[in-house]
């Protein structure tokens, strides 16, 4: 039974969704810069989330968005001279690239902001028939906090002091805590926006960020959804401002789970171009490493604590990803037996991985079972017995299936190979040379050559 954390009630709590199918939603990219290696974390961590739920029987229909107009994307394209649309695309190409690259497995959504602002419009529309919403002097519309009963429940805001604070407004996108205020839904057109602006019956202008998510995920997933995912800098003012207008405006609880995937420093660090700790993607590839190895470092620690990047770290991570990969040849390679002590180390170990998992996705706890097998394993193998290869095999396509760390793409040994092979193990055990020599050219007629290593027979494509 799978059990996560949930932010608005500050428990762990039995994960079902309200349908046969989970629908979540992740707050994506805003597409004015590469994604950094902070970035990364929360959407590996989207994509782990969206595996094991998919793993525990849920098939999961995930949208994600892409934040293509807000005050970073036009501030970038101003900069830059170039068009809104051609400066985002860039980004965005750069990001589906990565995210291929990490074993993000595609959401069934991608929405584009600047293709929904019909929709945000509508939604704003609904706000403002509902007392929730009003337009200010210069022309924006903003949302009233003081108008709705939970504002601040997501993140804990204390509401008497927002009270205080609530006289006032904020234009901006990003803003602090202490600075909560009637927020922008519309923004009028200004000088700054340059031609990105539409004309609707909010008059001239652009959405804010807060209200692109709200309208899109309520399009592609209903009033009500399952899982909202995001990193934790988005609790306040993001998703407290999120819960405002979907609530506001359907009068529904908006998200049933609301989880959130803490930082990543650098260093020790919070991370900044500024400190030379800041990394993309492609700066580590340059650097030689693997984008599967940062994915397997950030699953080395629980999603909900911080954890800390180094080189170091990284290198040690590419290290086991590779001995991971080794060993799966190394199975296929071995002589194949029915079943026997492995069968049962295998069960043990998916049990506790499952369970480690159910418990709010703790990889931590979860990876050290899937060493213990390789450990029983290996160690069977060294000591040239027979392996239920196949059953090993399902038991690493099982676990990866969640991880997405391993490389099953390569070299694969037929079942009837790795029968011969284990035959000779056997004719050797017993001194029979002639027969053990026999099978040997009889796996070659098959265009495969066994060497005798260290630690037991390999089978490769000869
Ligand atoms: P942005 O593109 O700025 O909207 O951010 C995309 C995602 O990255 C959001 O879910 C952020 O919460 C997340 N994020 C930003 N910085 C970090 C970090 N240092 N560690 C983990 N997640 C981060
Ligand atoms: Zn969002």
């Amino acid at each position: 039974m799978l059990k996560l954390y949930n932010s608005l009630t500050r428990e762990k709590e039995e994960f079902r969704p309200l349908g046969g199918e989970a629908t979540m939603y992740g707050c994506g990219p805003t597409v004015y810069n590469y994604a950094h290696i902070g970035n990364w974390r929360s959407f590996v961590f989207y994509d782990l989330l969206r595996r094991y739920l998919e793993y525990a029987g849920w098939p999961v229909n995930l949208a994600m968005n892409f934040t293509d107009v807000d005050d970073k994307t036009i501030r970038g394209s101003r900069a830059e001279g170039v068009p809104l649309k051609e400066f985002t695309r860039k980004y965005e190409e750069a990001f589906k690239k990565d995210s291929r690259k990490l074993n993000i497995l595609p959401p069934r959504v991608y929405a584009r902001a600047t293709e929904h602002v019909n929709d945000m419009v509508r939604l704003v529309v609904r706000l403002r028939d509902r007392g929730l919403a009003y337009r200010a002097e210069d022309g924006s519309t903003y949302f009233d906090v003081s108008e709705f009963k939970g504002y601040g429940k997501l993140s804990h805001l204390d509401l008497g002091e927002l009270r205080e604070g609530a006289s006032g407004r904020v234009s901006v996108d990003e803003y602090g805590k202490e600075e909560a205020r009637d927020f922008a839904l519309w923004k009028a057109w200004s000088e700054e926006d340059g031609d990105v602006y539409w004309d609707t019956v909010l008059g001239r202008g652009r959405p804010g960020w807060h209200v692109e998510c709200s309208a899109m995920s309520q399009k592609y997933l209903g009033e009500t959804i399952d899982v909202h995912a995001g990193g934790v800098d988005l609790i306040f003012p993001h998703h407290e401002n999120e819960i405002a207008q979907s609530e506001g405006a359907t009068g529904k609880p908006f998200v049933r789970y609301w989880v959130h995937c803490e930082h990543l420093l650098v260093d020790g660090r919070k991370m900044s171009k500024s400190l030379a700790n800041f990394y993309t993607l492609h700066d580590l590839e340059e650097k030689g490493f693997k984008p599967v190895a940062l994915r397997y470092f950030y699953l080395s620690a629980h999603y909900r604590s911080q954890l800390n990047f180094t080189l170091d770290a990284l290198t040690q991570a590419q290290r086991t990803v590779e001995k991971l990969n080794d060993f799966v040849l190394r199975v296929r390679s071995a002589p194949n037996a029915e079943n026997g002590v492995v069968t049962d180390a295998l069960q043990t170990a998916l049990k506790g991985f499952e369970n480690a998992m159910d418990d709010d996705l703790d990889t931590a706890n979860a990876l050290p079972y899937l060493f213990e097998a390789v450990r029983v394993v290996n160690s069977e193998i060294e000591g040239r017995a027979c392996v239920p290869v196949k059953d090993v095999l399902d038991f690493l396509m099982r676990v990866n299936s969640v991880l997405g760390v391993i490389d099953f793409a390569r070299e694969e040994i037929p079942a009837r190979i790795q029968k011969l092979v284990c035959e000779r193990e056997k004719a050797r055990e017993q001194k029979d040379f002639a027969k053990s020599d026999e099978l040997r050219n009889k796996i070659r007629g098959e265009g495969f050559v066994v060497e005798d290593s260290a630690g037991g027979p390999r089978v490769r494509k000869a």
